[in-house]
């Protein structure tokens, strides 16, 4: 993960534990990151960070302060039966769902080594990944394919795991470019492939919701590694055998 460059804050200095037991976990948590000198942007993971019972903890504070966004929205959470417990339900979906690749470990994944020495191309894929803009909070929606060169020493890890991997890094709020990039920086030092292709195609809801309400654009970007950057012809084949899946 890469540090912040800022120093330390003159507000944050050293704490006692009993100090910190008062705070908010939210106010914690920030202050065992900031201690470490470590980022902790939108979908950055920050699960080694979190003690136990503190998700729990930030739930209810997501849920209290989602219940003055609603106030200032001027909605009457009170006899509005539609909105009464909307702020619980949004607090639980970000912690436990749709943000839970910040706040989670990543799943464990076993690798096992390359015995029949496989040095085929390899694609996994349409893997489909929903993720959230980190401008707008708003839904992606997206497909994601793999292309996987191994060589002898490679690691390789079962065909499920790549979508386990993919869903871990896309489920924080996400700019697709960094999500592709943080995805290949993962199977890279996993897999330790010789060539690695990722292209992912998504639909991003703020463009349809709000702004400019064009239905039918999606952003397609790729990450390219190793023999794929170096052979062109390994990269064409890998970007033919997806444009034909794409049309099944
Ligand atoms: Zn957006």
């Amino acid at each position: 993960m890469p540090k912040t460059a800022s120093p330390l804050p003159s507000n944050l200095l050293p704490r006692s534990e009993e100090e910190l037991a008062h705070m908010p976990a939210s106010e914690r948590i920030r202050y065992r990151l900031v201690t470490a000198d470590r980022r902790f942007h939108a979908n950055d993971n920050i699960a080694a960070f979190l003690r136990e019972g503190e998700i729990d903890e930030l739930k209810a504070e997501v849920q209290a302060k989602l219940q003055e966004v609603l106030r200032a929205l001027v909605i009457d959470t009170d006899s509005d039966h539609n909105t009464n417990e909307t702020a619980k339900r949004v607090a639980k979906m970000y912690l436990d769902e749709v943000f839970r690749g910040r706040y989670h470990p990543m799943p464990s994944v076993t690798e096992f080594p390359n015995a029949e020495r496989l040095n085929e191309l390899m694609i996994v894929g349409p893997i489909t990944v929903r993720s959230a803009c980190s401008h707008h909070m708003c839904p992606i929606f997206g497909r994601v394919w793999i292309g996987i060169l191994p060589n002898e020493h490679s690691n390789l890890i079962g065909l499920s795991k790549y979508a386990r991997i993919a869903d871990w890094i896309m489920s924080r709020p996400q700019i697709q470019e960094e999500a592709v990039t943080m995805l290949a920086n993962e199977l890279q030092q996993r897999v330790k492939p010789d060539g690695l292709g990722i292209v992912m195609e998504a639909d991003h809801f703020c463009m349809h919701w709000r702004g400019v309400k064009d239905p039918e654009s999606a952003m397609v970007n790729s990450v390219m590694r190793g023999a794929f950057l170096k052979d062109a012809n390994l990269r064409r084949e890998f970007l033919s055998l997806l444009s034909r899946k794409n049309q099944n």
